[in-house]
């Protein structure tokens, strides 16, 4: 389908090729153009280029055929033992064995100098064994970043402080061992890899995590392990609590903000869809405390700092101080540079910072060039950003064009003759995902059916009033109207500008927003299994934008990359290019080398644009600095990184790289694992949502492992050597990916294609249960008899709550850790906050008088087993189950209640399923839901169950659709069914909710905090997104609940509340204050609205 209409889009191209071309005035050359066929490679389309080659190059009329590559011209390839593809420059090359160490890729070797290293990291740096890492999982796994480069650090150590990183880079220094820094690792051109020694700030518990707001928020010193969107929601609870009148947030805005970290903002001056240039980092930055690499630090804030700085590092200081002279003595260069940097550009060091600020204040030119610097020039360790006006007064519009040379044009007259936010373009291929989505149909009729090179503008405007904004809108339409420019998705129709009217709604302008956001992961989603997700980032002068998209998409098609879409930030003249690509054979590497050479042909030279507008230059593009600098400038970026780091310690090969390859070669393979996890991109969006994302792997690093293992296992004929590190990591992974991982899918909260890991984990498990016969048919025996099991458990706690009483905690914490170790981890570990054996249920609750005065409200109730068996925690003033207050409610809200049959051995199956018992779990789940059906008169009458994650299972593996629109946890029902029947009073002024996992992804979070603050004054969010019990496991590997919980926050409140016992006995055990369920908070803060009434007139 997609391949027809590329043929339809062929054609049309063909026109707009050439009528950019006349436009330009550039002559048209002959068919097959410079980059028409593959050349033996390396060498293809060489980069000597030049605009006449380029200009040729672009005039190649389109819809020529796809590059076939001749085999007599494939290249030279080489696989290393982590599976990444390298493309060669000779046979020499091939093979090449390194005996000595040298500071390249592929040729750091362990010398003598890694150990040493390691030794006088533990004893001078006194970084413990346990933050050091160089197994064969952990230096895999950690390694992996968002880019398609593959580098497997030797060593990866979890650093924890400014004064470690002041140890440990003087160490490095001293052994010649190169670092790289890693923050949250969704880098895409290869900055954030190494084959040395990996320096991870992310994910090391608490650590790079302080914060300080300043005044009203318009200034905030922030560490670099905090994700950009948490400093934003730290700025708006800042605004809130303060009850100030303007709400901040920080100027840079990548699309990745929920998941990246300050450092990799910062490192690589990442911006989006509204910062532009203005309010990227560069721009926005007030202060900066850098450690350099001899462990040295200066602190741009503080005067003493500055001076003492001056002072030890004159060399430093007066080599930026003679570069900044020789540049602005340099007409030419300065205005090179100027001229650059006026569009996005993260091609090369931010040489604007030797422009921009006087020679007499090189401090302020050191401090800028750190931004960008992708960690070669030295750690950034505290940053203060002046923050910028988040307007309260939003609104869009999708302005649709008959072809994408209109649509840029358009982009150029906004950026020119208005002050407009943010200006996305979308080209056909993107608007063909819009043709599919009703919401956008509704709101844009006209882009069904759209000739084939039309082309949209998603336009948001803001305003501090509802009149400033009015203003900027007719702003915006009478710069269009005065364009002159054709609107409308077919040219025989042309719109009036009013058909594409700006939308107020924000339920309107989400759908738009949604649709551009889902670009990315529609390819990475469709792609074909065993290639990846390729995600170019180019730029240029606005005025260029049209002529240079028309020239990638006839590139693309040549190229024979039908599934490309492009789009992006049009107002600052930036083009994300998405694409899928295999590494698996010679061929396909040929063609990704020729394409992309062209590709930087088209940008760089061709239309004076950056090669990378925000994602930084890493490997990806080192190679073409010289093509986008020139000679001169890039020379001038060399003195620099030799200024800072004269050994070339600091991510050494990233922005500048002597190999004119270096950009195709490790390239990361991606084989076809498993249909669960083979659309996985490696972004890493996923990992600030896992719970074990501090002790053991992340669903990302899962995943590449899994992967990893599969292809290893694909090798026929393993070496001992690959059969040794095949062994190892399948026994490492048993732990660290399959134990520690609470199965809770909350990675698919966050995940664009929508992955969740742990449903790959469930099924290895299963994989394992399944020949662990005995164990299958002990957990058949189990759910065969589950009241038994149910009664024995809740009379176990008993047991065990004595014990605590007699024998005090110590003993019991003891034996029960010895117990877990013993079983390997089959016996849960103990903690004082573990529940007593809960009260009987009643059976016979009173039959409410609204039921006897035959209103019909009847409601099926099912205590989940762990409500059951699980009362309050022994130091809980609480002593009635969770049962006893839900039953109140009913009662009080004039409820009968009604039991399923055979509640005592009913079960949801969760703790089954979670553990790998598949045929179990399915067999509860299906006794249950028959159950249901017949107590609920086949869904007549709302089911309630008493805890949020069995009623997630239970709604999960339904089989019958009568039940679908019945079922209800509890914070659910109470908002369906019990605010009208109840009177709330605010009971308590400070409590903590954990809303469970499970309750997220129900996407009742919103539902879960307005109930709680009907209770309470002061509702303070855990902010937790799993506290990692998954039923039981966390109490059987209470290492992970442990690392989960350690960024509980209860705000200094002494009680909590939530809706699922295992967990409430978690989050009791590491805040120290009793969490219990919801319902017992709801229960004491109402009455039955009579009442309430009788009472008021009384
Ligand atoms: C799907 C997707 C969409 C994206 N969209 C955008 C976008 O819209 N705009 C955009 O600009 N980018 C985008 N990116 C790229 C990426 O998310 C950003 O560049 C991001 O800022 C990187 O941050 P990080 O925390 O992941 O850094 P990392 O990848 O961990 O590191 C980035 C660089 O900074 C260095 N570094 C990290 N911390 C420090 C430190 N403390 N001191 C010195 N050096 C350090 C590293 O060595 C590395 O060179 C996207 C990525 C993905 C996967
Ligand atoms: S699982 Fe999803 S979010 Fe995680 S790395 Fe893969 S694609 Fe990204
Ligand atoms: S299921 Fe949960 S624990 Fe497992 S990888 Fe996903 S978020 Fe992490």
């Amino acid at each position: 389908m997609r391949r027809r209409a590329a043929s339809v889009v062929g054609a049309r191209l063909g026109v707009l090729v050439s009528s950019a071309e006349q436009q330009a005035g550039l002559a048209t050359t002959s068919s097959g153009g410079l980059f028409g066929t593959a050349g033996r490679l390396p060498g293809a389309g060489a980069r000597v280029g030049g605009a006449g080659q380029a200009r040729a190059a672009a005039a190649v009329p389109a819809a020529t055929a796809a590059v076939k590559v001749q085999p007599s011209l494939l290249p030279l390839t080489r696989t290393d033992e982590f599976g990444a593809v390298s493309i060669l420059e000779s046979e020499a090359e091939a093979s090449f064995v390194p005996q000595t160490f040298e500071n390249v890729d592929g040729r750091r070797i362990e010398d003598g100098r890694y150990a040493a290293f390691t030794k006088d990291l533990t004893e001078v740096a006194g970084v413990p064994a346990t933050r050091q890492f160089t197994d064969k999982v952990r230096t895999f796994a950690y390694g992996t970043d968002a880019s398609f480069y593959r580098l497997n650090p030797k060593m990866v150590v979890k650093i924890h402080s400014e004064e470690e990183v002041r140890k440990i880079l003087p160490l490095a220094l001293k052994h010649q061992v190169p670092v790289t820094f890693r923050a949250a690792g969704t880098s895409l051109s290869g900055q954030a890899l190494t084959d040395s020694v990996l320096l991870k700030l992310s994910h090391t518990g608490r650590n790079f995590r302080s914060y300080t707001v300043h005044g009203d928020g318009s200034t905030i010193t922030v560490e670099p392990g905090l994700i950009g969107g948490e400093v934003n929601r730290i700025l708006a609870a800042h605004k809130s609590k303060g009850k100030h009148p303007v709400q901040y947030k920080i100027g840079p805005d990548p699309s990745s903000i929920d998941s990246c970290m300050v450092g990799g903002i910062v490192s690589n001056n990442s911006s989006g869809m509204c910062c532009g240039v203005s309010q990227n980092t560069y721009h926005t930055l007030k202060d900066m405390r850098i450690v350099f690499v001899d462990g040295s630090v200066l602190d741009t804030a503080d005067p003493a700092s500055r001076a003492a700085f001056l002072q030890s590092h004159s060399k430093l200081v007066e080599g930026v101080v003679a570069l900044a002279k020789r540049v602005q003595a340099d007409r030419q260069l300065a205005n090179l540079i100027r001229r650059k940097f006026a569009i996005k550009c993260t091609t090369g060091y931010s040489l604007n910072a030797l422009v921009d600020f006087h020679t007499d204040d090189p401090i302020e030119m050191i401090k800028r060039l750190m931004v960008g610097s992708e960690g070669t020039l030295g750690f950034v360790s505290q940053v203060t950003y002046n923050t910028v006006p988040e307007w309260p007064h939003k609104a869009s519009a999708f302005v649709v064009f008959p072809d994408v040379m209109s649509a840029c044009q358009g982009a150029s007259v906004l950026r020119d003759q208005t002050s407009v936010d943010a200006v996305e373009m979308f080209d056909r291929a993107s608007l063909r995902e819009c043709e599919s989505n009703e919401d956008m149909l509704r709101l844009v009729p006209d882009i069904k059916g759209a000739d084939p090179m039309a082309a949209s503008l998603l336009i948001e405007c803001r305003g501090s009033t509802e009149e400033d904004l009015a203003a900027r809108i007719e702003e915006i339409h009478a710069a269009l109207r005065k364009s002159g420019l054709p609107f409308g998705a077919k040219a025989a129709e042309p719109q009036p500008l009013e058909a594409y009217e700006f939308k107020h709604d924000p339920r309107d302008f989400k759908v738009f927003w949604d649709v551009r956001r889902g670009l990315i992961p529609i390819v990475g989603a469709a792609r074909k299994p065993g290639t990846s997700m390729l995600l170019e980032d180019v730029a240029c002068p606005v005025d260029k934008l049209g002529q240079m998209t028309v020239d990638l998409m006839d590139m693309f098609q040549r190229h024979g990359y039908d599934d490309a879409f492009l789009f992006g930030h049009a107002l600052e003249g930036n083009l994300h290019l998405v694409f899928s690509q295999g590494f698996r054979t010679p061929e396909e590497l040929t063609r990704f080398h020729t394409m992309f050479d062209e590709l930087c042909h088209i940008v760089a030279t061709k239309h004076s644009g950056s090669l990378k507008g925000e994602h930084g230059t890493g490997r990806n593009v080192a190679p073409y600095v010289e093509m986008e600098w020139g000679t001169k400038a890039t020379e001038l970026m060399w003195e620099l990184k030799e200024l800072f780091d004269p050994d070339y310690i600091l991510n050494p090969g990233v922005i500048l790289n002597k190999d004119p390859l270096v950009h195709v070669k490790n390239l990361k393979p991606s084989p076809a694992a498993n249909p669960l996890v083979n659309r996985c991109i490696e972004c890493g969006f996923c990992e600030s949502n896992c719970p074990s994302r501090d002790i053991t792997l992340t669903p990302r690093q899962r995943i590449a492992v899994y992967k990893e293992l599969f292809r290893m296992r694909s090798i026929e004929n393993r070496t001992a050597a690959q059969q040794q590190r095949l062994d190892e990591m399948a026994q490492i992974f048993e732990y660290d990916g399959q134990d520690t991982c609470a199965a809770d899918g909350m990675c698919q909260e966050k995940c664009p294609v929508k992955i969740n890991t742990g449903e790959l984990i469930k099924q290895l498990r299963s994989d394992e249960m399944a020949e662990a016969r005995r164990a299958s048919g002990l957990a058949m025996t189990v759910a065969n008899n589950f009241s038994t099991t149910a009664w024995a458990f809740n009379k176990l706690l008993n047991v065990v709550n004595v014990a605590h009483s007699v024998l005090g905690a110590t003993p019991i914490k003891a034996i029960s850790s010895a117990l877990n170790k013993a079983t390997g981890h089959m016996v849960p570990e103990w903690n004082p906050y573990m529940p007593k054996g809960a009260a009987p249920l009643n059976m016979n609750p009173p039959k409410p008088a609204a039921a006897e005065r035959g209103v019909p409200r009847k409601v099926v109730y099912v205590p989940a087993c762990v409500t059951r068996i699980m009362g309050p925690s022994k130091g809980d003033y609480e002593t009635a189950p969770v049962h006893e207050k839900l039953l109140s409610l009913f009662n009080k809200a004039g409820y009968e209640v009604v039991y399923p049959e055979g509640l005592s051995a009913s079960c949801c199956g969760m703790m089954f399923n979670s553990r790998g018992f598949k045929d179990a779990a399915a067999k509860k789940g299906s006794e249950l839901e028959a159950a249901l059906l017949k107590a609920s008169e086949n869904g007549k009458w709302p089911v309630v169950c008493d805890t949020s994650p069995c009623l997630a299972q239970i709604k999960s593996g339904l089989s019958d659709p009568a039940l679908r629109f019945s079922l209800y946890e509890p914070v659910e029902f109470i908002r369906h069914f019990l605010l009208d029947k109840l009177e709330f009073s605010k009971v308590r002024d400070n409590i903590a909710v954990h809303i469970p996992c499970s309750s997220k992804k129900m996407g009742i979070e919103e539902t879960f905090m307005k109930v709680a603050s009907m209770c309470a004054e002061n509702v303070v969010n855990t902010n937790v997104p799993c506290c990692g019990m998954a039923g039981d496991r966390g109490m059987r590997y209470p290492e992970l609940t442990g690392a989960s919980l350690q960024h509980l926050n209860v705000g200094g409140c002494s009680d909590g509340y939530s809706t699922s016992r295992t967990c409430e006995m978690s989050l009791s055990n590491h805040s120290g204050i009793n969490f219990r369920g919801l319902v017992y908070l709801v229960d004491e803060a109402t009455q039955p609205k009579a009442a309430a009434a009788a009472e008021k007139q009384a």
